[in-house]
């Protein structure tokens, strides 16, 4: 079946799903076969979770058992703050930026795969499809801190139609589908989720739209859990179990789990000890489902526009595809089944999926840099409109210029034309922002593009172009010029809550061992 070659004797092909709640390392085999590696502990899947014991960082099953009894020492679902400057929590007296954390969790997964597979650095790392610029930025940021090369972000929901049109066979040039298959690609992990309208045309993937919510995953359906058996509980004992953080750190873990078993059992029973009295309490799978049909009905809502913006009927969708942990709860495929009209497909890894598309893209990448022609080729689109901040010459209010509407296809150009204000002006400031909404407050701030060093004597109202490019992966570029002028322009792109090169250096030489000297 496969055709991708394992690239080269000494790089390896490995591609990361960085997950909310969980991450995988896949590895292309010999015969270009994505295969997922297990950590130190003999584990597919690494809990994303950091205890912060001492001076000693701790990553995985055993940060995640620490939630029961340190919960105050132990950073959950980091990936969902990404783009913040720091975690909510401190550690010790100390905070640290989102980015940090995960690397972290990525540093583990370099050291412990490399015990198996030899150094390496190069690497793909997947993102959510609705994550915006700065979160991407954030993630490669933590790539590098982690002591990796970041050869590219690729979208989870392309990975996981990446690793299923390989289990299809479709990478062979004479496995290809006969006619374009249209996939829409449900990805509820555990703490994001994402809908994607793929296209697979012969050897290409194209994102058709792409919709989804970084704040909505498993974690929110445990919550919920956690919520009716702590009710259950006060109703028993008129005590409140999620006031204590070390109970409710040990509730949750065992709601967590209690929803793995609710979704093969028609109930399942919670122990829960708090203030001297302990309850066994007992959730059905009716309320369980009940008590979390608002966050389901989030995620069709979501699900209906996305096929709406791809200008698409459920009769041209050929599959449904399942990714993410989440998907196994039987209301998600029941959901699905009555919207679409099909049975929606798990054929691919629920959990592994993301991390194999991710690898066989990586083997994509150093082929290609090897000067080997690709099996496949990959087309996106936008998550997010992108603007600039201009004042509305009316209102003199300001607002979002959106330059590149979302679902735009990548990688794609904008040019916008700005005039000095007056004669002899040295410099411009360009507010980017990322969002839909007319007012900027409501977006996401990029960045601010400043432009120093404007030609001398240019008179009032001379224009400056400055163009945007979204390249596939997502990130943006900014160039600026000044037309009928051949001096060049600098343009600074500073990052709104961005780690400065010379942090990302240190952070990369304390938490990897790997000074920026080193960086292969
Ligand atoms: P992922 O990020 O794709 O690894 O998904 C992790 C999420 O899937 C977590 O919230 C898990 O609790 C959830 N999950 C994994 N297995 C199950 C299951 N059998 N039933 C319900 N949720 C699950």
């Amino acid at each position: 079946m496969a055709t991708i070659r394992d690239n080269s004797e000494t790089i390896p092909a490995i591609g990361i799903d960085l997950g909310t709640t969980f991450s995988v390392v896949s590895k292309l085999d010999r015969a270009g076969k994505p295969v997922t590696l297990v950590n130190a502990e003999g584990d597919l899947l690494t809990p994303s979770v950091v205890l912060f014991d001492g001076d000693d960082v701790i990553v995985g099953r055993e940060a995640w058992k620490a939630v029961a009894g340190e919960a105050d020492s132990v950073a959950l679902c980091t990936k969902r703050e990404m783009g913040h400057p720091v975690y909510h929590k401190n550690f010790q007296g100390k905070q640290y930026p989102p980015e940090v954390i995960e690397a972290w969790i990525l540093n583990k997964l370099r050291r412990d795969m490399s015990t198996q597979i030899g150094p390496f650095s190069k690497v793909v790392v997947t993102v959510p499809a609705y994550f915006d610029e700065v979160r991407r930025k954030a993630t490669q940021d933590a790539g590098y801190m982690a002591g990796f090369e970041v050869m590219d972000i690729l979208n989870e929901p392309t990975a996981a139609a990446i690793a299923f049109g390989y289990h299809e066979g479709y990478m062979n040039a004479d496995g290809r589908p006969e006619r374009p298959q249209r996939i829409l690609v449900y990805d509820l992990g555990g703490g994001t989720f994402d809908v994607t309208v793929m296209e697979i045309r012969g050897d290409r993937y194209i994102a058709r739209a792409t919709d989804g919510d970084v704040q909505l995953g498993g974690y929110d359906w445990d919550q919920r859990l956690v919520d009716l058996v702590a009710e259950g509980f006060i109703r028993e004992h008129y005590a409140d179990p999620r006031e204590d953080p070390l109970i409710a750190g040990k509730l949750w873990r065992e709601c967590e789990d209690a929803k793995r078993t609710l979704s093969v059992r028609g109930k399942a029973a919670v122990a829960c000890d708090y203030r001297g009295f302990s309850s066994l309490v007992t959730v059905t799978r009716e309320q369980f489902e009940e008590a979390t049909q608002d966050l389901l009905d989030r995620t069709r809502f979501t699900t209906v526009q996305t096929l709406s913006a791809a200008r698409l009927g459920w009769e041209q969708i050929d599959r449904v595809l399942l990714v993410g942990g989440s998907t196994r709860m039987p209301m998600v495929r029941r959901m699905l089944q009555e919207l679409s009209g099909k049975e929606p497909d798990s054929t691919v890894a629920a959990d592994e999926a993301v991390a194999h598309g991710a690898a066989l893209h990586a083997g994509l990448l150093l082929a290609k840099s090897q000067g080997r022609p690709a099996t496949f080729k990959i087309k996106n689109v936008n998550s997010h409109s992108l603007g600039v901040v201009g004042t509305d010459p009316q209102t003199k209010r300001k607002r979002n210029g959106i330059l590149i509407p979302r679902n735009t296809p990548l990688p794609v150009s904008a040019k916008r034309t700005f005039r000095t204000q007056k004669a002899n002006q040295q410099s411009i400031l360009v507010q980017v922002v990322e969002g839909e909404n007319p007012s900027p407050d409501d977006c996401t701030t990029i960045g601010r593009c400043s432009v120093r060093r404007l030609p001398p004597d240019l008179p009032r109202r001379a224009p400056i172009d400055v163009l945007f490019q979204y390249q596939t992966n997502g990130r943006l570029k900014v160039r600026v010029t000044v037309p009928d002028s051949d001096v060049k322009v600098e343009t600074e792109f500073t990052r709104e809550n961005a780690l400065p090169k010379e942090h990302l250096d240190g952070w990369r030489r304390h938490i990897s061992g790997e000074g920026p000297t080193e960086y292969r």
